[in-house]
């Protein structure tokens, strides 16, 4: 029987890729969106992957979109939490809100996602949970207190419910990608793009389908002994 995965912020972006490729390896796969309607209804009339619209930042509309996916189409056995934004400023410039919000959805959805599904996985001992990290949660970046304490807790808190996951079937690792060739890029002055791409030794952007077979890779049923772990998807630019 096929798996059921929900990809977070899964209608466009590295979302979109990610939704394709658990598709392609035979997963039913509904991706959750924000608020873009247009290009959730494009992507599904593209794809044939259901999107369903909520807040992951909404603990409650977390557990209830999980509930209603599981009652329509089974029970998880995959989460990829995807969905994030940026809030960018330096720390003077930067509001409560933006470091409220920026934590609420990129630090806080995977754990109401985690709270809605891992119990389920445990229960049926098999589950796979990839949290989609940051190059900047590794290295830091100016202008990203809020998007680097956020995606480095990604990295803390994979580690941690990976240890709670790893005798019952449940893996939870993280991807880091660096940067990846989408909307959230393109919202980078070109000028701070072009010194960007320079430091990256592979020497361009990465596409979204790198990070999405990484993902892929991450939830099949080969990758059962790997755990607690981030894959760096960077194309060179922080090693360590
Ligand atoms: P995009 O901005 O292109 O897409 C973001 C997706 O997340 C959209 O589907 C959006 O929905 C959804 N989303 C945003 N907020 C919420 C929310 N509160 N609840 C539910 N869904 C939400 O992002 P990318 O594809 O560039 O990035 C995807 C992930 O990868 C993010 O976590 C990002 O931090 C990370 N990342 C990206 C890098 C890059 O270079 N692009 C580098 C490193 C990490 P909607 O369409 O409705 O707005």
């Amino acid at each position: 029987m096929a798996r059921i995965a929900v990809v977070t912020g899964g209608s466009r972006g590295i979302g979109e890729a990610i939704s394709l490729a658990l598709q392609k390896a035979g997963a039913t796969v509904v991706a959750n969106y924000a608020g873009n309607d247009e290009k959730a209804r494009a992507f599904t009339e593209r794809t044939g992957i259901a999107a369903r619209k909520w807040d992951v930042g909404d603990h409650q509309a977390c557990i209830d979109n999980c509930a209603a996916i599981a009652a329509e189409f089974g029970p998880i056995d995959i989460v990829v939490n995807n969905a994030g934004i940026t809030r960018d400023g330096t720390l003077a410039r930067m509001s409560y809100d933006d470091w409220h919000d920026v934590m609420r959805v990129n630090l806080g959805g995977c754990f109401n996602m985690a709270k809605a599904c891992f119990p389920g996985m445990v229960e049926r001992g098999w589950g796979r949970i990839v949290n989609i990290g940051s190059i900047n949660g590794q290295a830091g970046q100016y202008g990203q207190v809020n998007y680097a304490a956020a995606k480095s807790g990604i990295h803390g808190f994979t580690k941690a419910l990976a240890q709670e996951g790893a005798k019952k079937g449940v893996t939870v690792n993280a991807i880091a990608p660096g940067y990846i060739d989408t909307d959230m890029v393109a919202a980078v002055p070109a000028p701070v793009l072009e010194k960007i791409v320079a430091k990256i030794p592979v020497g361009r952007l990465g596409q979204a389908e790198e990070i999405a077979r990484g993902v892929a890779f991450l939830c099949s049923e080969n990758a059962g002994f790997v755990t607690g772990s981030t894959m760096s998807i960077n194309g060179g630019q922080h090693m360590y």
